[in-house]
């Protein structure tokens, strides 16, 4: 019943639509299946093994997003059903994707990860590097693949100016990219951004995706 609760006193505070993806990773089958009781649809996992054992015992209509590291040679597993992979830092990961989509004669839905903390550890591209994709259109050849926007991770700090201005970053190169004459908006479309600790500031920076684990499933 928590979990249901829990998800019911968020949806109830997003603004209309941002959406809201529920990060279950480490948390069990049945706390799933309880979100999935109350209507939630979209999960996140960042684990390989962990999301495919939960996608086999789950319904269907759950989409999947991928939200971690990702080594290439893991896609394969994951490229059968995933509906889309959050976490995409390199070129080499995008052509891996491409190549299992192609494979499944699917279209993976992917967002380009951008680093915008300061901590050392958190993976993704810089601005600068991600500016430069989109302008060069690298990953134009990859016609398995659709780039449906950008995913962010601000500092884990308490100084919320901080964290304000980190997303505000994101949000303007994510504006940019869309202004860019060869990007098609329809598509381009989603800035996934915002946690448990600074959801709310990403919703007024302008985030279209929250991914929210430990407000809703408790501590893992
Ligand atoms: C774990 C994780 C989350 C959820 O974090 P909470 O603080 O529990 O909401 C969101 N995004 C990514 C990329 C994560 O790895």
């Amino acid at each position: 019943m928590e979990v249901s609760r829990r998800i019911a006193e968020i949806r109830a505070t997003l603004r209309e639509g941002v959406k809201l993806v529920a990060v279950s990773k480490f948390h069990t089958v049945e706390a799933l299946l309880e979100a999935y009781n109350a209507g939630q649809r979209i999960f996140g996992e960042s684990r390989v093994p962990e999301l495919a054992a939960k996608q086999s015992a789950l319904p269907d209509d759950i989409e999947w997003h991928f939200i971690g590291p990702l080594q290439a040679n893991k896609v394969k597993y994951i490229a059968p059903f995933i509906s889309m992979i959050q976490s995409v830092d390199t070129l080499r990961l995008m052509s891996e994707i491409d190549r299992q989509a192609a494979k499944c004669g699917r279209k993976i839905n992917v967002l380009i990860e951008v680093h915008i903390a300061e901590e050392e550890s958190k993976h993704g591209f810089s601005t600068g590097e991600c500016r430069k994709l989109f302008e060069e259109g690298a990953f134009k050849r990859f016609e398995n693949i659709r780039i449906c926007g950008l995913m962010g991770m601000a500092t884990f700090t308490d100084n919320t100016a901080q964290i304000r201005r980190e997303f505000a970053g994101l949000r303007d190169l994510f504006d940019e990219i869309r202004s860019m004459l060869a990007i098609d908006k329809n598509c381009f479309s989603e800035l996934s951004m915002g946690m448990s600790d600074d959801y709310e500031t990403a919703i007024e920076a302008g985030s279209t995706m929250v991914r929210l684990g430990t407000v809703i499933f408790g501590k893992r």
